[in-house]
C-alpha cells in the first residue's frame, strides 16, 4: 500500500509504503519519523562501483562459475539496472552471561587387548558444567522485511560508514529505501539476537542449560543505507537477474545459463551411471550373487544417474550460493 508523506524539513511530498516507519525524503535526503522528528545517526557506505563496473565484475564472476558459457560476457545483454539503497540497523550489543548446566560424559571400562581405544563398556553420566561468556556483538538487522535474504545476509563493511549524503546517492540515480523498522524495534531485535548468540556459546559448552543469568546492553545503535545494483540481462532467449554491492563488487546473487556443452556432460555421466547401477541390479537378480550390495547399490547408481540426467536436460538456469 503506496501512501503520501510531507517531508517536515522541505515540505515536499513523497510517496512511501503503509508500513514504512522511519524515511528519507527523496528530494533533500533528511531521515525522519513518522511523527517528523528528525533521525541523525544516519550512514552510508559510499559507491566504489559504477554501473559499467558492477556489470564487468558480475560477467567476470558468472563467467568463471562451472558450466557458464564461454561467450557469456560477449553475448549478455543488460535490460535493466537500478540502483537501490537499502536500510539496515546496526547495533553494538554488550553481552554478559553466567550459566550452570549439564554436560554429557563418558566413563570407559575394558579396554579390548587387541584393539586401542576399543572399550567393552562405557558408561555415559551428566556432569555439571559452569561458567560465564562475556562479547561485544555488532548486530545488523535489515531495515525491510521483504528484503531478498541473499541482501539481507551479505556482508557489509560498517567500519567504511560516513554521513549520509543525498548528493552522493543522487549522482547514481539511486533509490533510497525506506525502513519499515523503528529504532526501538531494531534495538528490541538486536537484543534478542545477542541473545542467542549467547545461547550458542553456551550451548557450545554444556547440553543442558539449568540455570542462566544474562545481561545484554545495546549501545550504540545507528542506520546505514548500503547501496546494490539490481541487473537484470538476456543471453539467448532468456533473461538473468543480479544484485551486486555497489560499494564492493561483491557478487550478491546471480542466476546464469548453463552451457550446452555442460548440460550435455551430465546426460552422458548419468546415462553411465544409470545402466551401471541397471547392471548391478541384474547381477543381483539373474545371477543371484551379491544380492544385498547389488540391489542397494544398484538402485543407488540408477537413481543419481537418472537425477543426472533429469538435470542436464533441464533448461533452468543456475544459482550458485556463495
Ligand atoms: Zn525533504
Amino acid at each position: 500500500m503506496i501512501k503520501m508523506a510531507r517531508c517536515p524539513f522541505c515540505d515536499a511530498d513523497f510517496e512511501a509504503g503503509r508500513g514504512d516507519v522511519l524515511l528519507v525524503c527523496p528530494y533533500c535526503g533528511t531521515a525522519h519519523t513518522t511523527d517528523g522528528a528528525k533521525f541523525t545517526d544516519h550512514y552510508m557506505i559510499r559507491v566504489h562501483f559504477d554501473q559499467g563496473e558492477a556489470q564487468t565484475t558480475l560477467l567476470d564472476w558468472v563467467s568463471k562459475q562451472l558450466g557458464a558459457p564461454e561467450d557469456l560476457p560477449a553475448k549478455a545483454r543488460f535490460l535493466k539496472y537500478q540502483q537501490y539503497w537499502y536500510p539496515f540497523w546496526i547495533s553494538r550489543v554488550d553481552s554478559h552471561s553466567t550459566y550452570r548446566g549439564l554436560g554429557r560424559d563418558a566413563n570407559f571400562y575394558d579396554e579390548w587387548p587387541q584393539r586401542r581405544g576399543a572399550y567393552k563398556r562405557i558408561d555415559y553420566f551428566w556432569k555439571p558444567e559452569s561458567g560465564q561468556f562475556t562479547r561485544r556483538h555488532e548486530i545488523n538487522i535489515p531495515g525491510m522485511k521483504d528484503l531478498d535474504d541473499d541482501v539481507k545476509r551479505h556482508p557489509i563493511p560498517t567500519r567504511a560508514k560516513e554521513f549520509f549524503s543525498h548528493a552522493h546517492a543522487e549522482e547514481f540515480d539511486g533509490k533510497v529505501m525506506h525502513s519499515n523498522i523503528g529504532e526501538d524495534e531494531a534495538k528490541g531485535l538486536a537484543k534478542q539476537m545477542a541473545y542467542d548468540r549467547q545461547t550458542n556459546l553456551i550451548m557450545s559448552e554444556v547440553d543442558k542449560i539449568e540455570e542462566r543469568d544474562d545481561t545484554n546492553t545495546v549501545g550504540e545503535t545507528f542506520l546505514v543505507h548500503v547501496p546494490v545494483w539490481e541487473l537484470e540481462y538476456k543471453y539467448g532467449n532468456s533473461k538473468y537477474k543480479a544484485s551486486v554491492a555497489a560499494s564492493t563488487g561483491y557478487v550478491i546473487e546471480s542466476k546464469y545459463p548453463r552451457s550446452m556443452a555442460f548440460r550435455a556432460a551430465g546426460l552422458g555421466f548419468g546415462l553411465l551411471l544409470l545402466l551401471g547401477g541397471v547392471g548391478l541390479l541384474a547381477v543381483a537378480l539373474v545371477l543371484e550373487m551379491f544380492i544385498g550390495a547389488g540391489l542397494a547399490g544398484g538402485s543407488l547408481m540408477a537413481l543419481l544417474g537418472l537425477i543426472l540426467m533429469y538435470k542436464g536436460a533441464s533448461r533452468k538456469e543456475a544459482k550458485e550460493q556463495i
